[in-house]
């Protein structure tokens, strides 16, 4: 089977987490966590990094740090992952979601405007939507597949209506807007290092951020709140959301990696523009104007979807449809959803990931190449 996407592991991974075991510091202290972060931060430049036990506890730690409320809404994507969604759910208060661009997968900036010019007024207590008086604290946008949308007007939107910018750009280590890098633009940005993405420690995330205050707090909150060096002593309450030492380790060999990762990923995503640029049956995410994208997981809008997706599974080549919409699972089916035409369900019903890992060969991926061609010129003689 070629996988879809697998981890990198051709580094110094072995040699750093043996140092940790050689030196007994396998833990939640430790020297590897430092460095890991420090590397992350300036790869992300950014001033801080925290890490996290995963993506999806950042997130919630990222909400926190927001001073999102209970009963508070959030703005968030409507096709990702459903990490970030959740996390809203974690802080007691409700998603707003919605839709997204047709061609790019990002959050629709014009739904976005509409929406805060006719549903929204900006009062003292911050935005508040009209129809149920409630506060809408925070933006989220997610970085789907490395993408971004067009950054700019997110975050011109976001000072005008008062939002605090939290970025899920777990999927977009690497990408940049307007040669910034994504998770830097907002008030604070989130990294995974889950198992499937651009370069992975197993398990773990991390918390960006350039204000020294909420780093400090981040840290505090993710160690238990304990406010004493010696003592048992913990002002508030707490999480256990640290990253561990010989994960850290992996993290440090997987960064030395990354740019070597990237320069993979785009060749990768340059032999399939290739092949798909004479398909007109196969659309492969439009790459927002001025984003340079990781090519995290190369992924094509196709007619008859399943029917494609059957013949590469049963020619061992593994592909995956994109997530289900949030508006359709059953925990979010309450919650409010701004759409005009439901982009989002189209998206689910016909969008693939073709295999995309750094360590795809090139030998493979033409043998996924070949096999796309067979199923197209099988389509337009039928
Ligand atoms: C991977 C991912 C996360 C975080 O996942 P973890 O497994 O908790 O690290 C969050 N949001 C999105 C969009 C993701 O793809």
């Amino acid at each position: 089977m070629i996988p879809l996407s697998v981890p990198n592991l051709s580094g110094n991974e072995w040699k750093y987490i043996k140092d940790c075991l050689d030196t007994n510091w396998v833990s939640s202290v430790g020297s590897y966590v430092t460095l890991f972060e420090n590397k992350v931060a300036e790869f992300c430049g950014v001033k801080y990094a925290v890490a996290t036990s995963n993506g999806t506890t950042a997130l919630h730690m990222n909400l926190l740090l927001s001073d999102v409320r209970r009963q508070d809404l959030v703005i968030a994507t409507n096709i990702t992952f459903v990490a970030p969604v959740n996390a809203v759910k974690y802080v007691g208060a409700d998603p707003l979601l919605i839709d997204v661009d047709d061609e790019t997968w990002q959050i629709d900036l014009n739904i976005l405007e509409e929406f805060l010019v006719n549903e929204t007024a900006v009062e003292s207590g911050g935005c508040i939507h009209k129809a149920s008086r409630r506060r809408i604290a925070a933006l989220m946008p997610v970085h789907v597949l490395g993408n971004m949308c067009d950054m700019s007007r997110l975050m011109e939107l976001a000072a005008e209506y008062r939002l605090t910018v939290v970025e899920d750009s777990t999927e977009a280590l690497g990408s940049y807007y307007r040669n910034q890098h994504a998770g830097s633009f907002g008030t604070l940005g989130t990294m995974s290092f889950n198992g499937n993405k651009i370069i992975t420690t197993g398990g773990g995330g991390m918390i960006l951020c350039n204000d020294p205050k909420l780093a400090k707090k981040a840290k505090h909150l993710t160690t238990q709140a304990k406010a004493d060096a010696n003592e048992y002593y913990h002002d508030e309450v707490g999480y256990n959301y640290r990253l561990v030492n010989i994960l850290a380790a992996m993290g440090v060999a997987q960064m030395e990696q990354l740019p070597s990762f990237l320069q993979r990923k785009k060749e990768i995503a340059r032999r399939y523009d290739e092949f798909f640029g004479n398909i007109k049956k196969a659309t492969p995410q439009r790459i927002t104007d001025h984003v340079q994208s990781n090519h995290w997981l190369y992924t094509i809008n196709v007619q008859r979807q399943d029917e494609l997706r059957k013949y590469l599974l049963a020619n061992k080549i593994e592909v995956r449809a994109l997530w289900f919409p949030m508006n359709q699972l059953p925990a979010f089916a309450n919650d409010l959803y701004i759409s005009h035409r439901d982009v989002s369900d189209n998206i689910y019903h016909s969008c693939l990931s073709l295999p995309s890992s750094t360590g795809l060969t090139n030998d493979e991926q033409e043998k996924v190449i070949i096999c796309l061609e067979k199923f197209y010129s099988l389509q337009s003689t039928v």
